[in-house]
Formats: C-alpha cells, structure tokens, sequence
C-alpha cells in the first residue's frame, strides 16, 4: 500500500522500549485464540472485554527499563502513524456524512506488557481495543506470528487489516453497538452469547472493508495484492481456522469471531459496497 506523506496523528503513542511486567491477558482483540489461551493459561474465561477483566486490575507494575528504538522500529512506527491517520480521515468523512462527530481513538505500540483500563496486557493478548480508553493497543510481534503460527502471507496490508478492524470496535463503541451487544448478551446461553459476540466481530471486518473502500477514493492507496494480504489475514483469524491448528477439531458453539469464510465474506463485502448501511452483521443472529 502507498502511504507516505501522511500528516502526524497526535493520537499515537509508542511505548516500544519501555518494559512492563504485566501478567494478564485482556480479551475482546481480533482473534478468538485469546480465549483458548486463557483457558490454558490463565483458567479465566474471559467472554468480552469489561466486566471481566475489572479482576486484572491488580498487580500495578511500573516500568523498569527503557531503550532507544532501532532504526527499522522507527519506520514501522511511521507506517502503522500512518495507517492511523487514515482511518481518522476516513471516519470522520463517512461520520460527518451521517450528521455525527467521530471522536478519534488512541493507538499503543507496545513491547511485553501493558497496563490499559482493560486491565494489564501482554503480547500474547493479540491486538485489541478497549472501550474503557477508547485505546487500540498493538505489539508487532502478533504480525510474526500471524505468518508463522497461522499460515498468513503477511504483508503491510495484513497489518492494515487488522488495524481497521480493531478501529471498527472503536466506531461499534461510538455507534453505541457494543454496548448494546452487551446488553442482549445478558441472560443468555454461552452459545447465544458467542453467536452475538460473532455479530460485533463480523461487523468489525465489515468496517475495516469499508475503510480500505473509501481510503481508496481517497488516498488511491491500494497496491497489488493488497486485498488478497488481507484476506490471508482474515482466513487466518477465523475460529475454525485456529481452532484447527490449536486444538485439532472444530467445535461450531464456542466461536467468538467467526468463520474463515465469514470474516473474509464480511471485508469484501465492506470493501466493494462502501455503504454502511450493509452491515447488519446481527440480523443473522436470532
Ligand atoms: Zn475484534
């Protein structure tokens, strides 16, 4: 993808270099893998985001050591700036062309750990948002292994993806989505909850599509291969996709995020309408 020449952000922070020895792991990013990690690990079942992971709050640790950022990792600083500044454009574009005001997020890097309002993180988090910061927070280390664990093809567009997506759960938050999500996730079955948590991830995926749609427009960003970079992606962070690497068989009722098939469907389908008003992810959902 073509993206020099992209203004500051103001909303980007870089705390690579900066060590912290959080040990929880938050929920709620862009795979469902977090969960089987959890229960690994961490014998938590962390569903979604906030009401759970209030309990990680603990275990406060300050940075211990800080070091001066390679070369290599100031220009990937730049790139991810950049894709940044072009959600914040897109969004508010497509915001004001609905009478709204798009509030724009903040985006960590980070290396290790972090301390967020979503309790502390760590790499094997995976990126994700919090609502309770209105943060995304991201350690590139997730893109490596993205390629190497799961098969991805990686590329800059693979990281677009991601970015876009996890910047979709911040406009489900502005939209008043997730919180409604939430709500209707009250009282029921673990397998209906999962089914509605699928909804709000699909229509993340939807929304990155509807980015790159109107970045395209824009910024005429797209290069060669960059969709199918992102569809890699896609078909990598599907539930059936991980949950046959990981665990050897697929077990339909436990998906959070969806489908190989699903998540790739629901990009393009953002990708090639544009239109917002395309992405019900939850009429599928009774
Ligand atoms: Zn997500």
């Amino acid at each position: 993808m073509k993206w020099s020449g992209r203004r500051e952000s103001g909303n980007f922070e870089d705390r690579r270099g900066m060590s912290s020895g959080g040990k929880t792991i938050v929920g709620g990013g862009i795979v469902g893998i977090i969960i089987l990690l959890l229960n690994t690990f961490g014998g938590e079942n962390v569903q979604m985001i906030t009401p759970i992971l209030e309990q990680f709050n603990q275990g406060q640790s300050a940075p211990t050591e800080q070091r001066a950022l390679t070369a290599d990792e100031i220009a990937e600083g730049k790139f991810i700036e950049a894709i940044l500044v072009d959600t914040e454009d897109v969004w508010a574009k497509i915001f004001q062309e609905n009478n709204m005001q798009y509030q724009r997020p903040n985006f960590v890097l980070f290396t290790d750990g972090v301390q967020t309002a979503c309790g502390n993180a760590t790499s094997a988090s995976g990126p994700f948002y919090c609502p309770g910061d209105q943060k995304v927070y991201m350690d590139l280390t997730f893109f490596e292994e993205l390629k190497t664990k799961f098969g991805a093809e990686g590329g800059d567009f693979a990281t677009a993806y991601v970015i876009a997506h996890e910047i979709g759960h911040h406009v489900q938050t502005l939209m008043g989505t997730s919180d409604k999500m939430r709500r209707m996730q009250e009282g029921k079955s673990q397998a209906e909850a999962n089914k509605l948590s699928v909804a709000l991830e699909l229509q993340a995926d939807f929304y990155a599509g509807v980015w790159t749609h109107y970045n395209q427009k824009m910024n005429n960003f797209l290069e060669e291969g960059d969709i199918d970079e992102a569809l890699s992606a896609a078909h990598a962070v599907g539930d059936d996709a991980i949950q046959a690497k990981i665990q050897g068989h697929i077990v339909p009722e436990s998906f959070t995020h969806g489908t190989s098939a699903q998540r790739k469907a629901w990009f393009m389908k953002g990708y090639k309408s544009g239109d917002m008003s395309q992405g019900n992810t939850f009429s599928e959902v009774d």
